[in-house]
């Protein structure tokens, strides 16, 4: 018998691409077609296979948006069309999706489906903030309410009874009617001192976090620029457990690529800090070259490949796997890693580092290989970035080995607007490496930066590119990773340490 075709409609979770379900993901890598809304990240629609169909039916960022009967109808085609066809929601299929209307066409239709739950906003909002949804003392019910109608209008609900409740109120679509919302939970009879905590894009890089309460939080929410998509939470208890993290309330700015902001936002905001995005620089990827493809068919010939950064394990692999290549290629050949960053990466292609030095920089990269390895004679491979500093490799030839150097990516510059950021805005700035230094200190000028703003370095070579624009970093991270970057700024607030 053929195999029948299935639609899954699948909750994709909030924005993240980590919070999407097991099953979901299962169904999404073997995609034939995936019908997706405006809130999915690409890192999702990555994962579908390389021939699935991807069709967009956001409302947004179109000329002419399409109507539920279109998207409606762009199921059931495809229905007829391929096998296994997604459709892909924000949060929770059910929750505030439009769901009747598309499983009525499908079940009309007689197309077999199946309804994969996501984590609703609702959830990932209180997850990111630290709030309990609900107590036993002193919230038994969490409500979750749209602050729209379908045609964007204040929506009729009865607000007393919802006051009555006593328990948590979390509004949808809360940012366009958020003062009259909260002047009618006032008029209803809610107290105008109860707690109030806005999240917007939780679980992404650009996640803020607004707190005040039911009198103030439209105001405050203006002052802040927030929008759409965000929810509001109201409840007496309000409370965030995040107040007990030693970076909570700090707003920290990041100066990495995207990318790289996203990962370290991510890590910032389980601390309870406000990160706040400056991309520097963008990565230019460089595996599309003759010199890479070259090389890639001849890895095995090495003794040993070094690896110096996540990004380089992660091109390289995606770069091999659309050469049809697999971790075969290395063979017999060994690998080092700068540090446990790039080595966890490697990781995540079964691949395991043969040698990642105690501390990670390219200096100890070199130094400690060479006194276990004692290297001579050996034919070494570097895949890094075309701007990495030239001692790694100087080092292994006087240690007289045969070194070869593949870039992998490079890096450029990108147009910023560094008015965006005002001084009152930022607390601390992070830099993670030294190019993202230079790109900076473009933008800025040195004597802009408050003697109040508090600087952290990655490391020694970032520290030096900081020292060279007349600043002194408050903080240098032992491990030179996002991680140890955090546990330096604790520390200092936290006052243990002062860096000399
Ligand atoms: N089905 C979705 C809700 C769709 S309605 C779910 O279960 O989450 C769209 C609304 O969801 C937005 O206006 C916003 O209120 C909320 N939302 C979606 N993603 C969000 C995010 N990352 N952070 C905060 N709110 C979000």
């Amino acid at each position: 018998m053929a195999e029948k075709s299935k639609v899954y409609i699948i909750g994709a979770g909030p924005g993240s691409s980590g919070l999407i379900s097991v099953r979901g993901l299962q169904i999404l890598q073997r995609a034939d077609c995936v019908l997706y809304d405006r809130l999915i990240g690409r890192e999702l629609l990555d994962i579908a296979p390389k021939r699935a169909e991807l069709i967009y039916v956001g409302k947004e960022h179109t000329r002419r948006p399409p109507k539920q009967a279109d998207i409606n109808h762009l199921i059931i085609k495809n229905a007829h069309k391929y096998k296994t066809i997604i459709r892909l929601k924000g949060g929770d299929a059910l929750i505030f999706g439009r769901a009747t209307e598309e499983l009525k066409c499908l079940a009309d239709n007689k197309i077999d489906f199946e309804i994969i739950p996501g984590i609703t906003a609702a959830s990932a909002a209180a997850a990111c903030a630290g709030i309990v949804l609900t107590d036993r003392n002193t919230a038994s019910s969490v409500t979750y309410v749209t602050g729209q109608t379908v045609e964007g209008k204040p929506v009729n609900i009865d607000f007393k009874s919802l006051v009555k409740l006593s328990g948590t109120i979390v509004f949808y679509m809360a940012v366009g009617n958020m003062k009259q919302i909260c002047q009618r939970l006032i008029k209803s009879g809610l107290a105008a001192n109860t707690n109030a905590v806005v999240v917007a894009n939780a679980s992404l890089a650009n996640q803020k976090i607004v707190k005040s309460t039911v009198a103030d939080i439209a105001k405050k929410c203006e002052r802040e620029n927030i929008e759409s998509p965000a929810v509001m939470i109201i409840g007496k208890k309000c409370f965030s457990w995040l107040q007990s993290q030693p970076l909570f309330g700090k707003r920290i700015l990041m100066t990495r690529d995207s990318p790289g902001n996203a990962e370290l936002a991510c890590k910032l905001a389980a601390r309870g800090a406000c990160a706040i995005s400056y991309p520097t620089f963008k990565l230019l990827n460089l595996t599309g070259t003759k010199k890479f493809k070259r090389i890639i068919g001849k890895i095995k010939n090495f003794d040993w490949v070094f690896f110096t950064s996540p990004t380089g394990v992660r091109l390289f692999f995606k770069a091999a796997e659309k050469l049809n290549k697999d971790a075969r290629i290395f063979a017999g050949a060994k690998i080092a890693c700068i540090g446990s960053e790039t080595a966890n990466a490697l990781e995540d292609f079964g691949i395991k580092a043969d040698f990642v030095p105690k501390v990670f920089t390219s200096d100890q990269l070199a130094k400690s290989f060479i006194k276990k390895y004692k290297p001579a004679g050996r034919k070494i491979l570097l895949l890094r970035s075309a701007l990495a500093d030239s001692a790694l490799a100087e080092k292994l030839k006087s240690a007289k080995a045969k070194i070869k150097q593949v870039s992998i990516y490079t890096a450029k510059k990108i147009e910023n607007n560094p008015k965006e950021i005002t001084e009152n805005d930022i607390d601390w700035i992070v830099f993670a490496s030294s190019f993202a230094v230079d790109c900076f200190f473009k933008d800025f000028k040195p004597k802009d930066i408050s003697k109040k703003v508090k600087i952290a370095s990655i490391g020694p070579a970032a520290t030096d590119t900081i020292k060279k624009f007349g600043i002194k970093p408050t903080v240098e991270s032992k491990e030179h990773t996002f991680d140890g970057l955090i546990e330096a700024m604790e520390k200092v607030i936290n006052k243990k340490i002062k860096f000399s």
